[in-house]
């Protein structure tokens, strides 16, 4: 818990990372304290990220429980994206907190740009994987430490851009300011929909190559969600975009669709060739739809 103290560059590849809110953060921390398979191997070495993943039979269970992931295969390309759907609990956030290498898996490897995860610094392999989910984690400093954690040599034209580009500029532009605003506590209130706004314009500050989306808008109202897919569309080009959604109109335009389910990936293909062959996805789909 000391790494709280630390300097901040110290905290940012944790905070970056952690898995579900604070109790995540901690356990995380935890992790990295206690877990000696999660540490970097004497041949890790830094290296740049195209973003060509593969899980090679990959199993996986938390510690003294049943597996949740046995024996998965799949492969992405460069820059594609592809959304996991399936049942809750079936394993999609399980299967992308691998990447990061949050957990270590019992069989199987993970590789990137056919690089074994395990011989890539941690530190390297976790700065060039972005993460945005359904709970922003803010800290009460300012929006400027906010969006910059993940790149503390910004100038404020970056951070701009970023804020732009996440459609947040304009909240920044009218808070009296500006970036040096304090969030939290004592400062302003977000709203869910300036907070993810926030996270997106971390991830185009941070501009990694490979980027997970986990149910990032599941808690927004529609309306807001549909505004925010449109920041998370102009974030995930150019990148690979592993994107977990509960909602599947937010996925219709992934490049593929993978279907998890507990006996593992039950069907994959674009949209229409899943709705045309009738199986699992087609009926999640005429569930939401009708
Ligand atoms: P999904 O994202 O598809 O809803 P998860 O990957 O979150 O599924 O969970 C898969 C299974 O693993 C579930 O049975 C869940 O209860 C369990 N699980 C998830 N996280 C943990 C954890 N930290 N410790 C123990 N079990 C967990
Ligand atoms: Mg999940």
């Amino acid at each position: 818990a000391n790494i709280l103290l630390g300097p901040i560059q110290k905290i940012n590849a944790v905070i970056e990372s952690y898995p579900k809110g604070i109790a995540g953060f901690k356990r995380y921390c935890e992790i990295l304290d206690t877990d000696p398979d999660i540490a970097d191997s004497p041949q890790a070495k830094e290296v740049e990220l195209h973003g060509a993943i593969r899980y090679n039979n990959v199993t996986f269970g938390y510690e003294g429980l049943e597996k949740v992931l046995n024996n998965i295969s799949l492969s992405i390309r460069p820059g594609e994206t592809v959304a996991f759907v399936g049942p809750s609990g079936a394993g999609k956030t399980t299967l992308c907190s691998l990447l990061p290498r949050f957990y270590e898996m019992d069989a199987g490897s993970i590789e990137i740009d056919g690089v074994d995860i395990k011989d890539i610094a941690l530190e390297s392999l976790r700065s060039q994987i972005g993460i945005v989910q359904q709970d922003v984690f803010l800290f009460s400093g300012t929006i400027r430490e906010n969006i910059t954690y993940g790149n503390l040599q910004a100038t404020d034209n970056e951070i701009m851009e970023a804020a732009r580009r996440a459609q947040l500029d304009e909240f920044v532009r009218t808070q009296p300011q500006g970036l040096d605003t304090v969030i939290g506590e004592r400062g302003v209130k977000l709203s869910g929909g300036q907070k993810q706004r926030l996270a997106i314009a971390r991830m185009f500050l941070k501009n990694p190559p490979i980027l997970i989306l986990d149910e990032a808008t599941s808690a927004l109202d529609t309306e807001t969600e549909v505004a925010i897919q449109k920041s998370l569309a102009e974030l995930s080009k150019g990148r690979t975009t592993l994107v977990i959604a509960h909602r599947l109109a937010t996925i219709k335009n992934a490049d593929r669709i993978m279907v998890v389910t507990k006996q593992g990936i039950a069907e994959q293909g674009k949209h229409e060739d899943l709705i045309e062959a009738e199986g699992i996805y087609s009926r999640l789909h005429y569930a939401q739809f009708g």
